[in-house]
């Protein structure tokens, strides 16, 4: 039998827009001592809009942009959607792309026109020792802007820099958080730069950046290893093995149907203040029974 404290506490739960999968991760709840957000699309809107497309070999703004697009129109990322809607605005021809193909954590991958054309994050960049020769992507990045590099057989054409928004609403939930004494920290794939931009304006205790799609559960237990009872709070498709890894995985309503189908608890209204109502309702109902 449902303990009557708990079925109560169940329409609480739904009444502030918190879906419950799993009820001993819900219990669990009132003891995390750090909570760790995903960036994109959790903490931030994920609504990506190019600010700025820098020129770094022969090919013109609009061609670094069109090969861009002609990649992304194939991808469902979010960086993907701002640089397909900003070819459409500029009213770019987008050349076709065949044999496309994800690089998870790192870009994407077609032939266009014969060539090999990669739309990559920074770090990849870096690991392939690729040569940039301009100093402007560098400074967009330290800006907190998100940088992706077209690679032209092997060869850097181009970046396209993009903005994204902090959600009027995370900040009220880190501040709730931490005043809870919980420790928030953040999880991205995005680079170093704009971690440290994004953690400084929410206030952040800690950030992890770059890290790829299967590195993410493993930095879940790294914060379970310094004795912390550990949540994650995601909404993509990478986020669900770091979601399922956590003493309690929540999901963004919003998010993919992976990180909801990963997840212990998931936040209907796909507010992040809810995450405090989360651990405050746990600790509610919890109290009474004992
Ligand atoms: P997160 O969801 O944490 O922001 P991802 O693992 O999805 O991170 O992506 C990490 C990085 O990989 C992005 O910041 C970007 O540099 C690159 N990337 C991923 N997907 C794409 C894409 N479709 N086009 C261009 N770059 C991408
Ligand atoms: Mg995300």
């Amino acid at each position: 039998a449902v303990p009557l404290v708990v079925a109560v506490s169940t329409t609480r739960a739904a009444r502030h827009g918190l879906l419950i999968r799993d009820r001993a991760a819900f219990e669990r709840a009132r003891d995390v001592d750090a909570i760790v957000f995903d960036k994109t699309g959790t903490l931030t809107e994920g609504r990506f809009g190019v600010s700025e497309v820098v020129v770094l070999g022969e090919a013109g703004e609009d061609e670094v942009l069109g090969l861009a697009a002609a990649l992304e129109g194939q991808s469902e990322h979010p960086i993907a959607r701002g640089i397909a809607e900003a070819a459409e605005e500029r009213g770019l021809s987008v050349p076709r792309a065949d044999d496309f193909r994800n690089l998870p954590g790192e870009g994407v991958e077609a032939r266009v026109d014969g060539a090999d054309v990669r739309v990559v994050s920074p770090g990849y960049i870096e690991r392939e020792g690729l040569e940039v020769g301009s100093e402007r992507p560098g400074e967009l990045a330290g800006q907190g802007r998100t940088v992706v590099y077209v690679v032209r057989d092997g060869e850097a054409v181009g970046a396209v820099a993009l903005a994204d928004i902090v959600r009027e609403e995370s900040r009220a939930a880190i501040d709730r958080l931490k005043a809870m004494g919980i420790q928030c920290m953040m999880l991205t794939g995005d680079s170093e730069p704009v971690a440290r931009a994004v953690a400084g304006e929410l206030g952040l205790d800690d950030f992890f950046a770059e890290v790829l799609p299967d590195q993410k559960a493993a930095k879940i237990r790294e914060v379970a290893e310094r004795g912390l009872a550990v949540a994650m709070v995601g909404d993509g498709v990478n986020d669900a093995p770091a979601l399922v890894e956590a003493d309690v995985g929540i999901a963004i309503g919003a998010g993919t149907d992976v990180a909801v189908e990963s997840a212990d608890i998931i936040l209907v209204n796909s507010d992040p203040r809810d995450v405090a109502a989360v651990v405050e309702l746990s600790a509610a109902t919890y109290r009474k029974m004992i």
